[in-house]
């Protein structure tokens, strides 16, 4: 698959096109070829991703998520929440890692352009209109990587893989399934937290 059609399918995943998931296309293929891995369908691969919550530029991690098939449903992302658009991609089975973040070259053009001036007088960005919105994804994806990137070197990462949880129970209480290590004893019956009152 080239590139471009990544870009398009990764913006089809996160539901409107914007510079920041733009931005965390170009980081986790720019992550992937630094290491020289593909994105991985298991879990070979793990992010590190520094965005943080509520903010504006959270679209970043979705560029990453579908890029580096990093995801929250795997578990093979971690939030390091500094505020930063920036990953860092480990090679689990090489012990290797790099990071990537994004260069804010662009940030006057952004901050002034139509699509930004509607978000900020609070129009999802849904609403917005489709040239608009491309506008963005264009100025961020053919601006030259060294204009938009820095990728750091690649430096060693040990990597110590959690044992993963492959048994689960039905919880006496509601029925549903339950993780085992999440499932608590009361008075001989297995119960989930919420049905054991039990808090986390
Ligand atoms: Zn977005
Ligand atoms: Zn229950």
């Amino acid at each position: 698959m080239d590139e471009k059609q990544v870009l398009l399918n990764a913006l089809q995943f996160h539901g409107h096109k914007c510079w920041a998931s733009t931005a965390g296309v170009r980081a986790g293929l720019v992550a992937l070829r630094t290491l020289g891995v593909r994105r991985s369908g298991a879990k070979s691969l793990h992010v590190v991703l520094e965005n943080g919550y509520y903010h504006g530029a959270m679209c970043f991690g979705d560029g990453v998520q579908y890029t580096t098939g990093c995801t929250y449903g795997k578990g093979n992302i971690e939030k390091a929440p500094k505020g930063k658009l920036a990953l860092t991609l480990i090679d689990k089975e090489r012990g290797r890692a790099v990071r990537v973040a994004y260069k804010p070259t662009l940030q006057a053009q952004i901050k002034a352009s139509a699509f930004m001036h509607k978000r900020a007088a609070g129009v999802p960005p849904t609403d917005i209109p489709e040239e608009e919105q491309w506008e963005l994804v264009n100025l961020v994806w053919d601006a030259p990587e060294k204009d938009v990137l820095t990728i750091g070197p690649v430096k060693d990462h040990e990597w110590n893989e959690p044992d993963e949880v492959v048994r689960f129970a039905v919880c006496a209480g509601c029925g549903e399934l339950v993780a085992e290590p999440y499932m608590r004893l009361v008075a001989g019956e297995p119960l989930c937290m919420d049905c054991s009152g039990y808090a986390v």
